[in-house]
């Protein structure tokens, strides 16, 4: 599956660099006439500017088509003409700068249109493209019931786990591709050194009895990224996975707004963009279109051209700023334009970095996945709680807000749910603080895993949380909410006074039952107290 969409990619790229090839082929046909009317002496300040924009263009984009050498000859004419094109007053060419040398190498440049550098982008884009569905976990252990152990404790988080005795009998041509490695240190130690290319990307968690220096850093070397020593913490080991794997996510992920006048251009950043994982849209500089474009794609970053035709990318930077919502939104510059001045003018006016074009199919899938991800971290700080990475009280009961109205307006059911720990106070006083902060994390990846991408989780309180399931009936809910209890209270986790478990309460309420959001969560808040009155552990659903 991964070869045919890689190759449906190749084959829409060569299109775009043909719309490219024949574009370029009209303009050197007006660039003939405007050298011929030069030589005729009859060239004028509009034939000029004309000779500046089709070079500006083929300068920031003929790179990008796999035409470096036309692209760099387009720049280096397109400087020479830029100050004459300035200076062009009423209608007359002042200088002499334009002669016959500079109309020769003109007309030459369609000759460069033959030196391709094709072979190169094909390679690029295929290279990076996005993995397909993944297999999370993959657990190399030569101990079966060691190994079945672990798959089942993971397996509780939600984690889909595979496992193996040894790296042999690992097939990356036919296996599904892991996220994350957990493999057994002396495994790691043996056959690091035969590890295939693909298992190097991976990050790979050590798991092993000892605990010396030498030994620790003899698998650092190896490119361990973490190490848990035997008997194994899993609640701990199943935190750092929840890291790993929600960074792996992000840092692939994201949502990019394309801001340029060029078609093939556009089109072209769009299928890299999209064929390494992220959702690319992709809209002209009109102002008419980028606003509602924005509140309605809502993009991590924007990546802006800086001339479209006659219009501005600063300015259009500067027109996004005016509304509040997209004030921190980045903005990444894509623009020919070698001037620095005039780069370090556009980052003062509104722009977060700049690109200079043409930039590579690699440059800019990095680039972007580099701003979303940090753009994203950044969101996360100021709306996710620190400690669970869960959404903060005041956004979760936005969204319930949101999900009532929606179902209101589409007539669907959906669900709110109240969550409380059971006894926690005495699971502080007896494991200690720091252990009944696991059990929160714990709860937090729990449901992260079990609950589908469109539910909304939030963290309510201390060791309280809210969840809304959009377009869920009130059983079906009270269907998962329960296996989620009966999952949370077999987790085993390890505390100042040894190892324990935790219960969970849960009340619910049917969203659209109430013509406020609030009087929602204030029903499903009641169930949990009866929940807690009829012997704690499992799920009250209001009306059930
Ligand atoms: P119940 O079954 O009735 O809910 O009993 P409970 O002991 O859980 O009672 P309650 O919900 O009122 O107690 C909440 C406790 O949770 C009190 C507080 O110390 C603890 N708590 C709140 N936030 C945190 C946190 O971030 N970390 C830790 N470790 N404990 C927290
Ligand atoms: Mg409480
Ligand atoms: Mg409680």
């Amino acid at each position: 599956m991964a070869d045919a969409g890689s190759n449906d990619v190749s084959a829409k790229l060569e299109v775009l660099r043909q719309r490219f090839r024949d574009k370029a082929l009209k303009e050197f046909d007006a660039l003939d006439a405007i050298a011929r009317s030069f030589l005729a002496g009859q060239a004028d300040c509009q034939e000029l500017d004309q000779v500046y924009r089709i070079l500006h263009r083929l300068a920031g984009s003929a790179g990008t088509f796999g035409y470096s050498a036309l692209g760099e000859e387009a720049r280096r004419l397109e400087l020479w003409v830029k100050p004459q094109v300035d200076d062009c007053e009423d209608g007359f060419l002042k200088s002499s700068e334009i002669n016959e040398e500079f109309f020769s190498h003109l007309v030459s440049l369609r000759e460069m249109l033959a030196l391709s550098d094709r072979q190169h982008t094909e390679t690029e884009a295929s290279v990076y493209a996005a993995q397909p569905d993944e297999a999370p976990v993959l657990v190399i252990e030569p101990d079966a019931s060691k190994a079945e152990q672990l798959a089942e404790g993971l397996a509780l988080y939600g984690y889909r786990v595979s496992a193996i005795k040894s790296l042999v009998e690992w097939n990356p041509a036919s296996d599904t591709r892991p996220s994350v490695v957990v493999v057994r240190d002396e495994v790691m130690l043996a056959e690091a050194s035969r590890l295939p290319a693909e298992f190097r990307e991976l990050p790979v968690i050590c798991i092993g009895v000892s605990d010396s220096y030498s030994h620790r850093y003899a698998l650092a070397r190896e490119g361990a990224e973490a190490f848990f020593s035997d008997p194994l913490n899993l609640p701990l080991l199943a935190d750092h996975l929840e890291r790993l794997l929600t960074d792996h996510a992000d840092a692939a992920s994201g949502r990019v707004l394309i801001v340029d006048d060029d078609p093939e251009l556009r089109e072209h950043y769009q299928l890299v963009l999209s064929n390494g994982g992220m959702e690319a849209e992709g809209v002209t500089g009109d102002p008419s279109v980028l606003l509602p474009k924005l509140s309605e794609f809502r993009p991590d970053i924007v990546l802006m051209d800086v001339q479209m035709g006659g219009i501005s990318g600063t300015a259009l930077a500067r027109m996004m700023r005016f509304e509040p919502e997209f004030l921190s939104l980045p903005i990444v510059y894509l623009s020919a334009e070698s001037d620095r001045e005039l780069q370090l003018e556009a980052l003062s006016k509104g722009g977060d970095d700049f690109l200079t074009k043409p930039v590579s199919d690699s440059f800019l899938l990095r680039t972007a996945r580099i701003r979303c991800y940090r753009a994203k971290q950044l969101d996360k700080l100021v709306s996710r709680d620190s400690l669970t990475g869960l959404l903060k009280h005041s956004l979760v009961k936005a969204e319930v807000a949101k999900e009532h109205a929606r179902c209101r307006r589409m007539h669907h059911d959906s669900v709110v749910a109240m969550m409380d720990l059971d006894h926690f106070k005495k699971v502080n006083d007896t494991q200690g603080h720091r252990s009944g902060d696991l059990v929160i994390k714990g709860l937090a990846n729990l449901l992260r895993h079990r609950l589908r991408k469109t539910d909304v989780i939030g963290r309510y309180g201390g060791e309280e949380f809210l969840v809304v399931l959009p377009e869920c009936t009130l059983e079906r809910g009270q269907e998962v909410l329960q296996a989620v209890c009966e999952d949370f209270s077999r987790i085993v986790f390890e505390g100042g006074a040894g190892e324990f478990s935790v219960t969970l309460s849960v009340g619910m309420a049917a969203l659209p039952d109430y013509d406020h959001p609030e009087e929602a969560i204030e029903a499903a808040d009641r169930a949990l107290y009866e929940r807690k009155r009829a012997g704690r552990n499992g799920v009250t659903a209001v009306g059930l």
